[in-house]
């Protein structure tokens, strides 16, 4: 299911676990928070084919880091351009440092994971795995998790003023 969240901004979600995925119409580009699961990866296509975009249409991906339920559907789309923090993913996708795109803010977060992101777009916050809605945290109990680095990234978090927060899972605001 498809729903725009905020002007230029929709929010993907699924029957399936999974986490959320995020569309951000910006400047001619289409761009995309995260991918799902792999499980996800056809209702993803179908529910982006809604707003008349193809697998090619997608020019860049954004992983807010590297676990399953949010990069299984990256393979899809030829011409993405995938980002993701040297931290998880070592070379395998372009090093979100070298992302230019001047609107959206890339912050380390690290705790969830070693290279956990979170990615500031105007007055929305893409939080990933690290906070969830109602002041809820992602697990810090995986192999790369810290509860003492998660504690200085939910420091940082809170410094920012967003109103609409995106996390990768959850329900409800
Ligand atoms: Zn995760």
């Amino acid at each position: 299911m498809i729903e725009k969240i905020y002007p230029g901004i929709w929010k993907i979600l699924f029957r399936q676990f999974g986490s959320y995925v995020y569309l951000i119409k910006l400047g001619g580009k289409n761009i995309l928070i995260d991918t799902s699961s792999p499980e996800n990866t056809e209702e993803l296509i179908n529910d982006l084919k809604k707003l008349g975009i193809s697998r090619e249409g997608i020019n860049v991906i954004i992983l807010t880091h590297n676990h399953p339920d949010h990069v299984g559907g990256i393979s899809p789309f030829p011409n993405a351009k995938i980002y993701g923090s040297e931290e998880d993913f070592e070379k395998r996708v372009i090093d979100i440092k070298k992302l230019k795109i001047p609107e959206l803010m890339v912050m380390n977060t690290p705790g969830h994971s070693k290279g956990s992101v979170c990615i500031l777009y105007k007055d929305v916050l893409f939080s990933g795995d690290t906070l969830f809605h109602r002041g809820t945290i992602g697990r810090t109990d995986l192999p790369g998790s810290s509860g003492k680095e998660m504690e200085k990234s939910l420091k940082k978090i809170k410094r920012l003023r967003y109103r609409l927060l995106c996390p990768g899972h959850g329900t409800g605001d």
